[in-house]
């Protein structure tokens, strides 16, 4: 039986980094399931889907938009493949590992993964992986929905300010120009969006480790959990 390693948890809470950290120390493969999300959504962006639209307060506007993504998802190829240790997300065969990190394709994936025949589609491909290697998977329902049983559960969060002001300076290291409080208020939105959507919100599952990472460092959070592989 493979291990399984189900790290959940908010927009910019730092799971993927840890995540990363925790699989090269345990030898584990690291799965990445926003960067699935994402893929999809970037097909959906290709497509001309207005992310927008299922938003709207114009009912029969929105539902044209959801009608659509049903439609549309279906269509896409979606792997993943392995090279040196990095996850590489396949699209109908194309590496998109550098064109899924747009501010639109966070939005998109942010509004296209609450269809649950999006959800579907992806968890299918989560939950094989996790039962033929030892993973490290982080997204926000795999302790949840995709792997129940998963031998360590941990639900990582930090405050909104502080997962804004590390989002803000990451940004600034690239180059990249952007404003704290827009930064901010994009968080809040999609922690709102994963939240309270029906199919598979975010929430810490009833037997995960809570852990705050607002004041601590990667490397303390990294042991905190090594700690519970034990
Ligand atoms: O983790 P990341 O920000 O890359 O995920 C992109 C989007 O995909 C999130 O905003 C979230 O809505 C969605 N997602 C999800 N379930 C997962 C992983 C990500 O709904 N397991």
């Amino acid at each position: 039986m493979s291990v399984n390693i189900a790290i959940d948890g908010p927009a910019g809470a730092g799971k993927s980094t840890i995540a990363k950290l925790v699989a090269k120390k345990k030898g584990y493969i690291y799965v990445d399931t926003g960067a699935m999300y994402r893929a999809m959504a970037l097909y959906l962006h290709r497509q001309g889907v207005d992310p927008a639209g299922a938003e709207s307060d114009d009912a029969a506007k929105a539902e044209e938009v959801k009608v659509k993504i049903v439609e549309l998802c279906t269509k896409p190829d979606i792997s993943i493949k392995y090279e040196n240790g990095e996850q590489i997300v396949l699209l109908d065969g194309e590496n998109v590992n550098g064109l899924i990190r747009s501010e639109e394709v966070s939005r998109m994936a942010s509004v296209s993964s609450a269809v649950p025949e999006v959800r579907v589609r992806l968890v299918q491909l989560q939950q094989k992986l996790a039962s033929e290697s030892d993973v490290v998977m982080d997204g926000r329902d795999i302790g949840t929905v995709v792997l129940p049983n998963a031998d360590v559960k941990v639900y990582l969060t930090a405050s909104v300010e502080e997962r804004a002001r590390r989002r803000f300076k990451e940004q600034q290291e690239k180059g990249v120009e952007c404003d704290l409080e827009t930064i901010k208020k994009d968080i809040a939105e999609r922690d709102h969006r994963d939240m309270t959507r029906k199919t598979s919100p975010l929430k810490q599952a009833e037997d995960a480790t809570l852990v705050d990472s607002s004041d601590m460092t990667i490397e303390q959070v990294a042991e905190h959990i090594l700690s519970l592989c034990k």
